[in-house]
């Protein structure tokens, strides 16, 4: 984040000149509007995101000779309360947030997170990284009767899983049908779904471990991205530490009992009671508080960042488009989640109806009234009836007399288009229903902006 200012420069340069292509803007068009047409934010956005995830995995490693570097234990002691979240007016002023308070920010973020010195992978025992000593039927059950089948085998010792994440929390839960036993924890609200799935397994099979069993084990769980990591052996450093937990466990249950483990993927709300049984019991309150016991993988911690940038994007832009992008911004009230031009649809693969639309969108167009506030052109009189001073887009698709036929036309494509037709421009720039009667209207009236 200490970097040259001069060097960040070129940088947006670069930006901003790829932005302009992306959107086909003119290059009057304001910097702020082409970042937020197309979901690209402003490049310090994009350094704070970097520098989050560097320090999350930085706490993460538990990395002390770096740590104190960047995270000097006497800024701690200096301040007890941490330092203000970043807010967009200092991004606006130009100020670029230190490393240290990034840091102290995540810090502050992540206190539940897991520590790991070296990483998982590399203190996981070798021959359980090269063994799989259980099996993974997702491939061998082809219809709903040999489900059916293995359900009801009374030979398998069977037991359900279960992870939920609502606004209520993150539970993890498991039932034993054999000794009618559901047990649900309560786990830190950073938790992803796929660790809260993961710590309901674990939990299953710490159960297994204290009780005798006699018979092999099938364990049901509706989380498929957890079989698949336990199915494809994979090696990562970042990998969530407690699949490498799951995995060491299993091996130890295949050493003491020598029976088998076999899991199983069933899709929830199926009505197989145990799954039913065990998603109730993951909703609806808890038995154990494992908020602070249970540590969450750095991983996890990425949503959080992600939404705290979203947050500062949206005050960047809410503080900027009073300035720059002002029609722009009664069009697009804030960033959208993804570019109007992304959607599937068969005008879209038509760059000159994207750059047609953007530039309307933008305000910014090869009409009158806008190249001669440029000072490209003497007068701002419309050329097409040299009736209008000053002619804008709102005399151009409303009241310029030449094209009043195609207005027709148009006015039938709006109707056609919603039984509910706006009244202004702007707002019709608003739905992209409409986008195609514009873009008629422009090309076979004054054929390009
Ligand atoms: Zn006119």
């Amino acid at each position: 984040m200490n970097c040259n200012v001069t060097l960040l420069k070129k940088f947006d340069i670069i930006q901003n000149k790829a932005l302009r292509i992306i959107t086909g803007a003119m290059c009057s068009t304001p910097i702020n509007a082409m970042q937020c047409e197309s979901c690209i934010p402003p490049l310090i956005l994009r350094r704070i995101q970097l520098a989050s995830n560097f320090c999350l995995k930085l706490i993460s490693s538990d990395n002390k000779s770096v740590m104190d570097r960047i995270l000097p234990p006497q800024s701690f002691q200096m301040s007890s309360t941490p330092p203000p979240k970043i807010s967009g007016s200092e991004l606006i002023s130009g100020h670029t947030p230190e490393l240290l308070r990034i840091a102290m920010n995540i810090y502050e973020l992540s206190i539940n997170i897991y520590k790991a010195k070296p990483w998982p992978l590399y203190k996981t025992n070798f021959v359980i990284l090269v063994n799989k000593p259980y099996n993974i039927l997702r491939d061998k059950i082809n219809n709903q009767m040999e489900l059916n089948q293995l359900m009801e085998n009374k030979s398998y010792y069977k037991l359900y899983t279960d992870g939920s994440k609502s606004e209520n929390g993150v539970t993890s839960a498991f039932y034993d049908p054999q000794l009618q036993m559901v047990k649900s924890h309560k786990i830190d609200n950073n938790s992803s779904i796929f660790t809260a799935e993961s710590y309901a397994m674990l939990l299953a099979l710490q159960h297994i471990k204290n009780i005798y069993i006699s018979s092999d084990i099938l364990i049901l769980t509706d989380s498929k991205s957890l079989l698949m990591a336990l199915d494809n052996n994979s090696q990562r450093y970042n990998l969530n530490y407690i699949i490498y937990n799951i995995r060491k466990i299993v091996y130890e249950i295949c050493q003491l009992t020598g029976k088998i483990i076999n899991f199983l993927w069933v899709p929830s709300h199926c009505g197989i009671t145990g799954n039913e049984i065990v998603d109730c019991a993951a909703r609806n309150g808890f038995d154990a508080d494992h908020s602070s016991l249970m540590k969450i993988p750095h991983t996890d911690y990425q949503a959080a960042i992600t939404h705290d940038l979203k947050r500062l994007w949206h005050e960047y832009w809410n503080i900027a488009s009073t300035q720059k992008g002002k029609w722009y911004a009664t069009i697009q009230g804030s960033p959208p989640a993804k570019p109007w031009y992304t959607h599937k649809n068969e005008n879209i693969n038509n760059r000159k109806f994207i750059t047609i639309l953007n530039r309307l969108r933008f305000g910014h167009c090869h009409i009158p009234t806008h190249l001669n506030r440029l000072n490209l052109i003497p007068s701002a009189a419309c050329s097409h009836c040299n009736e209008e001073p000053a002619a804008d887009l709102e005399h151009l698709f409303m009241k310029c007399r030449k094209f009043g036929l195609q207005r027709l036309v148009m006015v039938s494509d709006l109707q056609a288009a919603s039984d509910s037709v706006p009244q202004s421009l702007q707002d019709l720039l608003r739905d992209f229903k409409f986008f195609k009667a514009l873009y008629t209207f422009v090309v076979t009236t004054i054929g390009t902006l």
